[in-house]
Order: structure tokens, then sequence, then C-alpha cells
């Protein structure tokens, strides 16, 4: 099939790759395409509100971008829109020590790494698969990350306590049923759904319970299934110990301005306040302009309360 689901895309993203270039020359890097605000046509190019850095153009000028020099040569990434979403609601401080738990091939990985250059910041990426982590490792060495991040090749569930963490990225494996060419309903088991929930459930309670002082987690999939997102945000803030350390950032705190929120629904199955869906984003595939996407990103009460003099 010539016409793969890849194509139907209405939008090619691509980030500048702030490690390897300073100066935003993007638009000069691409004369012939005229700048404008909605999506693009196949001679236009768009700049994102959301994420800073970000373009996108038409699936067929797309097509073209793998030949272009500035990303054979890593100043410019290809990564869809929603994808970059997990740094953007991150916002790590200067100097913050980031943990990517599930890294590879590390598009997320060089993202956040890109807002700790030159603070004194750095970033561990876990990946557990030593194939995997090979190309993590690769993509990091071409996009200028190595030097800030470092690699291990292992489970983030065998990892220990660690204080020096501040800020956590979790995007684990899933159905990646919000993906282009995946995700037909009738072909995704049950079954698959609810070990796939149970798991992503274990990676965020860990990376939730151990780093004392870590501020701030983002959680993510590429899933437009709920029991893989609002499902098991829900099934998290049922543990008590977690409950008493841990909120979902207000949607002032979380991308204010991204339309499409968290389904309430699951809120209410779960009997929780079905107003916190306001606090996390889903991307529709497609219509959003990219592939299906969810995150959620949690604070520490510590940290967002008022002290109480
Ligand atoms: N964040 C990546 C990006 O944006 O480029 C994509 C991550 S992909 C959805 C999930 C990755 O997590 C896979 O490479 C998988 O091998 C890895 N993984 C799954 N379970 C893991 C674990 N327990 N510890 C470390 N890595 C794990």
């Amino acid at each position: 099939n010539a016409n793969t689901e890849a194509d139907l895309s209405p939008v090619r993203w691509f980030r500048l790759n702030s490690l390897k270039v300073q100066d935003d020359q993007v638009l000069k890097w691409f004369p012939s395409l005229e700048l404008v605000e909605q999506f693009p046509g196949p001679k236009q190019i768009m700049k994102d509100k959301y994420v800073d850095g970000l373009y996108g153009v038409s699936p067929e000028y797309g097509s073209t971008l793998k030949k272009n020099k500035h990303y054979i040569e890593g100043e410019i990434i290809l990564q869809d829109r929603a994808s970059c979403f997990p740094a953007e609601l991150l916002n790590p401080k200067s100097g913050w020590c980031v943990v990517d738990a599930c890294a590879a091939p590390g598009n997320k990985t060089t993202h956040v790494a890109s807002k700790l250059i030159h603070t004194g910041g750095s970033v561990i990426a876990f990946e557990k698969d030593p194939q995997r982590a090979r190309i993590l490792q690769n993509n990091l060495k071409l996009h200028g990350a190595d030097q800030l991040v470092e690699t291990r090749v292992q489970d983030f569930l065998a990892q220990t306590e660690d204080r020096n963490v501040k800020g956590l990225i979790v995007d684990p494996s899933c159905s990646g049923s919000g993906i282009y060419g995946r995700g037909n309903k009738a072909e995704l088991d049950p079954e698959r759904l609810i070990r796939l929930a149970a798991f992503q459930s274990k990676i965020l309670k860990h990376a939730l319970t151990t780093f004392p002082e870590a501020e701030c987690v983002v959680y993510s999939t590429c899933s437009y299934h709920d029991v893989e997102n609002e499902g098991v945000v829900c099934e998290v803030l049922q543990d008590e110990e977690i409950a008493q350390n841990w909120m979902l950032a207000s949607r002032d705190e979380a991308l204010p301005e991204w339309p499409r929120r968290g389904n309430r629904e699951l809120f209410e199955e779960f009997n929780m306040d079905p107003s916190l869906a306001e606090s996390l984003i889903r991307v529709e595939r497609g219509t959003d302009g990219g592939i299906g996407f969810f995150a959620a990103k949690f604070v520490r009460k510590h940290y967002n309360t008022e002290p109480e003099w």
C-alpha cells in the first residue's frame, strides 16, 4: 500500500535542535516556504505556538526532510508536536537533574536536555533494551546531547532512591494506538491493554516514590485508550502514599492554552473529582495535527502548598 497511514498526518513537525544551533534560522533555511498560521499547504511552513523552535510543514514537503542537510547533521529533529509536550510540561528549572525513565530512541531526552544546556543541569536516560539503547546513544551523539545525558542500559524499576533527581519524564511502552498505522480498535486485545496499563502504573509509581527530592513527574503515552491514560493516572492516585505527596498540576501549569483536555468519565468511575481532567492533555490523531497522545503532569504537594504562616 503506497499510501501508508503515515502519510495521513496533516502536518509533519520538526524541532530546531538548540543543542547544536544557537539562533533560530529555520525560516532562512527554507526560503521557498511561506510562513502561515494554520496547518501548512505544500509550499508553506507554520511556527508552532505551544513548543519553542517547533515548525510544521505539509506531509509532501515533510517527506523531503530526511534528505535535508540540517536533518542529516542533527540540527533539526523530526518530532511530532505532541511528543514535544512532555519536556514542555516538565519545564525543568535551571540546574535540575532530570530522569528520562524510558528513553529510546531519545526524542524527549534530547528535547529536555536542550532545556538544561548551560544551566549546569543534566539528564539520566534509562533504556532497558540494549539494542534500543544503542539507537538512543547514536541519537544523543548526533544531536549533541551526549555530554549532558548519562545513559543507563538498565531496567528503570531497578533504580533505588536518588536524592539528586528533581524531575522525571515517564513515557513507557504503550499500545501505540495513537500512531498512524496502528490502533485499529478491533485489532487491540483488551487483555493486552490491561497488562500494559498495569506495567505503566508500576513504572509511574516507581517514578513517584523513588526520588524524594523530585518536584515534577510527567507521564505520557501515544495511546488513545483511557485505560492507559486517565486510567493509569487515577489508579496511581489511589495509592495513599502517592496521594499524600503528589497531585496533578493545575491547568495553569500544564499548557493552559491547549484546548483538548482529559476524559472526565474516568475520574467519575474512580469516584474522583472530574474537574481534575482539566489538568490533563489529550491530542487527537489527525484532527490536532499529528499523532494521538496523552500527558499528565504531577507536582509534589510540598512545593505547591502555601506556607501556613
Ligand atoms: N521516550 C521515547 C522517545 O520519545 O523517543 C520513546 C519511549 S518508548 C514509548 C518506551 C521505551 O521504554 C522503549 O524503548 C522500551 O524498551 C523502554 N522500556 C520499557 N520498559 C522499561 C523499563 N522498565 N526500564 C527502562 N526502559 C524501559
